[in-house]
């Protein structure tokens, strides 16, 4: 594969092991959503991992949002990276966590953790959710409260879609004033999603998309089919609609 040339323009760190690039590298069309391989050139070779993009279309930088895994090849050196370092990015996006998949339907929850929040955020920063369905929910799940990032651009997306956008953020191993303090899946089985934010999530009504690590998405899918909600297919339209990055 030919790799664009990127250049970091911004490192944010949220904590010590979460992180933000910004990017400059060579224009791209992708749909909100998607991720994109973006990677490094250790001794000769390209080594490259898929990170979802967090910025939205219109954006003149690239985004990522990830985590250090400790024994990683590559994030320890991602979060290293200074302004100005180059990086290789790909020169196409990939990925079906987005809106134009999402079959007709009034309310969509939108589940993640960690730093699965990212193709969350490009979407909502993006106006066809808001034109296309009357409440979007918006449910966050982190361990500590110091991992919750991105928490001014979620308040300047509440702001401005009053009406349309709630959010929930879930912080699973401490107290927190107004976040819920289980897992996703089982507060979609005891009832507490929806009564905090006063929507019902139903087939008729609801269609769902999860991001997060292979176990937070079996467990939520799970949670969702005890209410009737399947996974979304093109061939067969359901409910849920999830991402398998690796
Ligand atoms: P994490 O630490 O795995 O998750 C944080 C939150 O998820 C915590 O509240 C945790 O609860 C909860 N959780 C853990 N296992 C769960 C389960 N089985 N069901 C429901 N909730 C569960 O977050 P992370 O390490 O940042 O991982 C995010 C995942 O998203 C990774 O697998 C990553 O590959 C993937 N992803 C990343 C990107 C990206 O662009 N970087 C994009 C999409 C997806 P407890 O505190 O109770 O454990």
């Amino acid at each position: 594969m030919k790799w664009n040339e990127g250049e970091v323009v911004e490192n944010r760190q949220w904590n010590d092991r979460l992180f933000s690039l910004r990017i400059k590298a060579p224009a791209i069309e992708f749909k909100p959503g998607q991720f994109i391989r973006v990677g490094l050139e250790i001794d000769g070779e390209v080594l490259a991992r898929p990170y979802s993009l967090v910025n939205s279309p219109d954006d003149e930088c690239l985004e990522i949002f990830f985590n250090i895994v400790p024994e990683g090849p590559l994030s320890p050196l991602l979060a290293k990276l200074s302004v100005g370092d180059k990086l290789k990015v790909a020169p196409k996006t990939a990925g079906f966590l987005v809106v134009d998949e999402v079959p007709e339907v009034k309310n969509l929850w939108l589940l993640a953790t960690g730093t699965a929040i990212g193709p969350f955020l490009s979407i909502l920063k993006t106006e066809a959710p808001y034109r296309r369905f009357e409440k979007i929910i918006l449910c966050y799940s982190v361990s500590t409260q110091d991992e919750l990032s991105y928490m001014e651009t979620i308040e300047q997306l509440l702001d401005a879609h009053k009406e349309k956008l709630a959010f929930v953020p879930f912080v699973t191993r401490e107290e927190m004033d107004g976040a819920i303090q289980t897992r996703i899946p089982l507060s979609i089985t005891n009832g507490e999603l929806e009564k905090r934010v006063g929507v019902v999530m139903d087939e008729s009504n609801s269609h769902v998309m999860i991001c997060g690590s292979s176990a937070m998405m079996k467990d939520a899918s799970e949670a969702l089919g005890e209410r009737g909600l399947r996974k979304h297919l093109r061939r067969e339209p359901g409910h849920i609609s999830t991402e398998k990055y690796h």
